[in-house]
């Protein structure tokens, strides 16, 4: 007996209740009776199943699109009421227990380790919910706002053009994530205990419990406001100290070894009184935008080196041809609003080159990432003389638009001419493209932009662009000359290869925005691999998307809870396996 997996489970779309019916409907129930054989569906008791997967698969090759199922069976229930059952269990596949994280036990409260954790982004939330479960003294530094206020800066941004150094798309409350597409998918595995447990919590702290199932789980804006200002009570009550508007500007370093931080208040100019900290621990969360934390760091000798990221522009298309493309007739559906059949997105990868280690610069990828059906194009800069945009959308995904980013993959040959800069020489490249962008946009955050058609031919959009979800405004420019030939040329190969699978991709309506740049970061810091403690500073702990451990909500929120429960057992507050 026990609990079973089955998977693959296919109801034609048109007989399903739609995307958000995450139960067991009579036409899965009939799916469930043919995968077991069992000759009348509605004998099967539907108590003895739950859905744990559920996604919708519209590719050209099946006849007709269809909601894909995994549904964990409860063997005993279906034991007790059909002992026909039996002989076909044999064949169903055990499935995978998840791993609740618990503490074996706390420590004595006189003996708290104070833990400074610097970032509020997934990975600081993760790591200070971990900590403070277990009994650290946790202060958690946000050199941002809380949602709240951080709402309020986004919207002056989007009106009035008024950038706010540290308090915008990157900086504040919950991380670059917050105002997002919200996209819960991972490259880590899906169902991982680390990926589950995290999804498990955000379901907890009050995101709707279909993410669990959902095959494309996202929450979109609306539900992760909300959700963070839970995360953040949770975390009061377990006595995290809550820091906001404080901004880490250096460590304090005593033989080898980091022993406190020194913060000032971000919302007074630089050089204004600061305050040092003192503490056991520093975990270090600050994502990839805080290029005054890695010059810092760059100054305390901290061991990183450049990574392999990638760069391009976010093309948007209208929804409906997106709809048009991938859905054919069923996209009259999905245009009518019913809510049954998600917007349509997509996903592209292309390779380049021969694959030679002897020649990284011929070996590209170039493929579509941070896709947001239904979504808009918004400004990620974190100062005015750099632009760079990315997506988000909300929970609806409603909007007329689809936008993707669509990138080439770079590496440390690409940052030779900034290896002057060492180790940030990724981060050079980065700003670099960032300021030619804001040059061509020729200010006030106005974002270059081509239509793709014109990109393709090497010309300047000279009829009207196409119309843009980008609130501050976009300038017909030469995008083909934004970045070098060799990755202009294999973003432009990529988007012919697109267009013979994706026939109408590559259409007047399309329009593309520059620039994307952060994608991922730049350099990675190096840790240990167990204790995840940095290499050559004793004391400090490098995590998340920042550090170069992760590339994503849930992958840094993963990162943050495993150095969590890392430090923690460091700090002797448990005693359990990691
Ligand atoms: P971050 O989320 O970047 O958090 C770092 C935090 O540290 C920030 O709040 C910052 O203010 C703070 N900080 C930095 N320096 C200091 C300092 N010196 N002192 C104090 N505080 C400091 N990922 C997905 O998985 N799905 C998506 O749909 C998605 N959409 C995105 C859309 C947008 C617009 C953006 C910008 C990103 C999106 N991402 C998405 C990426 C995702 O947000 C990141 O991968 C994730 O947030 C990284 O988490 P993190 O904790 O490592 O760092």
């Amino acid at each position: 007996a026990g609990y079973w997996r089955l998977s693959k489970l296919a109801v034609p779309a048109r007989d399903d209740p739609g995307k958000d019916f995450a139960g067991v409907s009579p036409p899965l129930l009939q799916a469930i009776a043919k995968a077991l054989k069992f000759p009348v569906s509605s004998m099967l008791p539907e108590e003895a199943f739950s859905v744990t997967r559920k996604s919708f698969d519209a590719r050209k090759i099946l006849k007709e699109p269809q909601f894909v199922y995994t549904v964990d069976v409860d063997v005993k229930k279906l034991l007790d009421l059909e002992p026909r059952t039996w002989d076909f269990i044999a064949r169903l596949e055990p499935k995978l227990g998840t791993i609740e994280y618990m503490p074996d036990e706390k420590i004595a409260s006189d003996l708290k380790p104070r833990v400074a954790v610097v970032g509020s982004g997934p990975s600081g939330l993760f790591a200070s919910l971990v900590l403070g479960e277990l009994g650290a003294e946790v202060t958690l530094i946000e050199r941002g706002q809380p949602v709240e206020q951080r709402g309020r800066d986004i919207g002056a941004l989007a009106v009035r053009r008024i950038l706010h150094s540290e308090s915008n798309f990157c900086f504040g409350e919950g991380g670059a994530g917050t105002w997002s597409d919200g996209k819960l998918v991972t490259r880590i595995g899906r169902n991982t205990d680390g990926v589950q447990a995290v999804m498990k919590t955000f379901v907890q702290f009050g995101g709707p419990p279909n993410i669990l199932v959902d095959g494309k789980p996202h929450l979109g804006t609306d539900k992760l406001v909300p959700l963070l200002r839970n995360f953040r009570h949770h975390l009061k009550e377990l006595g995290v100290n809550i820091r906001f508007n404080t901004r880490v500007d250096d460590l304090v370093v005593e033989g080898g070894q980091v022993k406190g931080v020194v913060v000032s208040d971000s919302r007074l100019q630089l050089g204004s009184p600061n305050q040092t900290l003192s503490f056991d621990a520093v975990v270090l969360a600050v994502g990839h935008s805080a290029r005054d934390t890695y010059s810092m760091l760059l100054r305390h000798n901290v061991d990183m080196h450049p990574k392999s990221f990638a760069v391009g522009l976010r093309i948007e298309h209208p929804q409906e041809l997106i709809n048009d493309i991938q859905y054919s007739e069923l996209a009259a559906e999905v245009h009518k609003g019913r809510g049954r059949i998600p917007v349509a997105d997509y996903k592209i990868v292309k390779s380049f080159g021969e694959g030679d280690a002897e020649l990284p610069e011929q070996n590209r990828s170039c493929y579509s990432f941070c896709m947001c059906p239904g979504g808009q194009v918004v400004l990620t800069s974190t100062n005015p003389s750099e632009l760079c945009i990315n997506g988000m959308s909300f929970s609806r995904r409603a909007s007329k638009w689809a936008n993707s980013a669509f990138v080439a993959t770079v590496s440390s040959h690409d940052f030779r001419p900034f290896e002057s800069h060492g180790s940030l020489a990724g981060v050079e490249f980065q700003r670099e493209f960032e300021r030619r962008a804001a040059t061509m946009g020729g200010g006030n955050f106005v974002v270059p932009a081509q239509c793709v058609t014109d990109f393709l031919s090497n010309r300047l959009s000279v009829t009207t662009l196409p119309p843009s979800s980008y609130r501050l405004g976009v300038r017909p420019s030469k995008l083909h000359e934004l970045f070098p030939l060799h990755i202009t040329e294999v973003l432009q190969q990529s988007i012919i290869m697109i267009e013979e699978e994706m026939p109408g991709f590559v259409s007047s309506e399309a329009l593309l925005h520059g620039v994307e740049t952060r994608t991922s970061s730049p350099l990675q810091i190096s840790r240990n691999t167990s204790t995840y403690e940095s290499t050559s500073l004793r004391g400090l702990y490098p995590i998340g998307e920042g550090a170069g451990y992760a590339g994503g909500i849930l992958s840094a929120s993963v990162d943050g809870m495993y150095c969590g429960f890392a430090l923690a057992k460091q700090l002797s507050l448990f005693h359990g396996d990691i």
